[in-house]
């Protein structure tokens, strides 16, 4: 197939060259000089023009920094200019009412479109091995698969347009609240005298199981090896943990649903991240 890329930041640079790899031909966008200078020597033809790039394409992936650009770049340079029968998958974390309403206009003038958040962070996008969570109708998503299949180790078809999103913003709010959780668990037991090794042996194999205590120990030097291990650099950081629980309270109002611990998990990023947005997320348990 050929593909527009569009945003090759951190995680669309490598997402693009794993689509190079599995034979596709790849047109390149980024409004940055140096991203496109990678992405050609990934294997990419570049444009210095959006709608110069989906011209002729099968298919347009976009992987951009919030719902704005997003709106901005599909109804700019996407809609309209890419050919009628091209298939649109925005990868990018976004609010779900900005994914329903791009959704919503680009299937109004006739293309198939999802909306398709990864979970996994940069290391996942270089490596193809991402989880995408999906939103579309059953047609746009058989079509988006062979696409994401490339990119990644598990592709999910979550419901209609818009669900790919929430199924991301409800994981990751779960993720934060566990993070806290587990990091509490760990320093009040450290606190009480018991070496958090143990803890991490009994609680590991006990009720207390989960992923930011099994897979991604937020304690240097116990359990797993993880980003605590390298002083919290690397991983997930702080300031995306932060976009993601923000775009969870903007859902959660919209739906009028209850979430006091996510609410309360935002607060303690928001507060977090002022000093230490760069950090990986697990490094909140040094507030504690
Ligand atoms: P990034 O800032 O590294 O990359 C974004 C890219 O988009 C940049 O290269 C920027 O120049 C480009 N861009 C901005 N506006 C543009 C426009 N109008 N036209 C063309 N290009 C434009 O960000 P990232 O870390 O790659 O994240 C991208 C998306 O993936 C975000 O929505 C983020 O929340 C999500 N995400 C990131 C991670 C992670 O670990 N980094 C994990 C999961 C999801």
């Amino acid at each position: 197939m050929k593909i527009a890329f569009i945003g090759l930041g951190n995680m669309g640079g490598g997402m693009a060259a794993n689509l190079v790899k599995a034979g596709h031909a790849v047109n390149a966008f980024d409004l940055s000089e140096e991203a496109l200078a990678t992405a050609k020597d990934n294997g990419c033809e570049t444009f210095t023009d959006a709608s110069e790039a989906v011209q002729g394409v099968d298919g347009v992936v976009t992987m951009l920094p919030n719902g704005a650009i997003v709106k901005s770049v599909y109804e700019g340079s996407v809609i309209g200019k890419a050919p009628a029968g091209a298939v649109l998958l925005d990868c990018s974390t976004i609010d779900v009412a900005t994914a329903k309403e791009v959704a919503g206009k680009a299937e109004a003038a006739g293309y198939d479109m999802v909306d398709a958040p990864v979970s996994g962070g940069i290391a996942a996008a270089n490596g193809g091995t991402l989880t995408f969570m999906v939103g579309g109708t059953e047609k746009a998503f058989k079509r988006a698969e062979e696409v994401l299949q490339a990119m990644g180790k598990a592709v999910i078809h979550a419901g209609d347009a818009g669900a790919g999103q929430t199924a991301k913003i409800c994981n990751n709010m779960l993720l934060a609240i566990s993070m806290i959780g587990t990091a509490e668990a760990m320093k009040m037991a450290e606190k009480l005298g018991l070496d958090p090794q143990k803890f991490y042996e009994i609680s590991s194999q006990s009720s207390g199981y989960c992923w930011s205590l099994n897979a991604y120990t937020p304690m240097p030097g116990v359990g797993v090896e993880s980003p605590a291990d390298k002083d919290y650099q690397g991983g997930f950081a702080t300031g995306l943990m932060l976009k993601d629980l923000k775009l969870a309270m903007e859902a959660a109002e919209t739906a009028d649903a209850s979430t006091p611990l996510g609410r309360h998990a935002k607060d303690l990023y928001e507060q977090f991240a002022e000093e230490n947005a760069g950090l990986d997320f697990s490094a909140i348990i040094k507030t504690l």
